[in-house]
């Protein structure tokens, strides 16, 4: 190898770890995340139905989309823990959501009331139930301070998805409830049941089954997300 083929190898090498190990000072990599996106109801279980449309088939179209859409994104994965018309008991959504380890979860529903007036978005999750302190064995207070924290998050990720579906349906946020869910209960994540919008309001029928109303939802809660991954420490 003579002295002119020596240098130009030692300079490809050299472009070649600088493309390999780029400079400090580069935009740091963006974080990957993982969020579950759980269709509520499925199979022999429809969910609320009215005039032919179930609830089970609308959670389904939207986390379909919110994947497709979070795939856009680079950074987001989405996984389901149904991809079709399927019935899933609460215990075997739980085992699906462990055995993906999400960073979040999202579980879609839509709303009915007992009139045709009820209307708007709700999200919710399940509160802190405090118990006495005094006394507790040191493995249940870790469990409580973990669950707590998952509340925090829980709470945090509130904030940019009900923005988020402000987007879509403006002035309808039914705020921030505290409910049950035997789902997020059983899991030790943050999470958010998301009731989209009542398929009983005429209007609001109409923009859930509108397939670019659908598609919006889809970026908005996306969106949301990203939000959230955004702020997170
Ligand atoms: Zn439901």
């Amino acid at each position: 190898m003579d002295k002119r083929c020596l240098r130009y190898g030692i300079l490809s090498l050299l472009l070649l770890s600088v493309g390999l190990f780029p400079a400090t000072g580069s935009a740091a990599p963006q974080g990957r995340y993982t969020v579950l996106i759980d269709a509520a109801h499925g199979g022999g279980e429809p969910g609320v139905v009215s005039e032919k449309i179930r609830e089970k088939d609308l959670t389904l179209g939207l986390a379909l989309l919110i994947r497709q859409e979070a795939q856009k994104t680079g950074n987001i994965q989405v996984q389901l823990t149904r991809s079709a018309d399927k019935e899933m008991a609460v215990a075997e959504r739980i085992k699906a959501i462990e055995a993906q380890k999400p960073d979040c979860v999202l579980s879609l529903h839509v709303n009915a009331g007992f009139g045709k007036k009820a209307a708007g978005y709700e999200v919710y999750f399940p509160g802190f139930r405090q118990t006495a302190a005094g006394g507790a064995e040191s493995a249940a207070i870790i469990k409580d301070m973990a669950v707590n924290r998952h509340l925090n998050d829980s709470v945090r990720l509130a904030q940019p998805i009900q923005a988020a579906l402000e987007t879509v349906f403006p002035r309808k946020g039914r705020g921030l409830r505290d409910a049950p869910s035997p789902l997020l209960e059983g899991v030790s994540l943050p999470g958010l049941v998301v009731e989209v919008a009542f398929l009983t309001q005429p209007d609001e029928k109409k923009k859930l089954t509108n397939a670019e109303t659908q598609k919006a939802i889809a970026r908005a809660l996306v969106k949301g997300l990203r939000e959230y991954f955004q702020s997170t420490p």
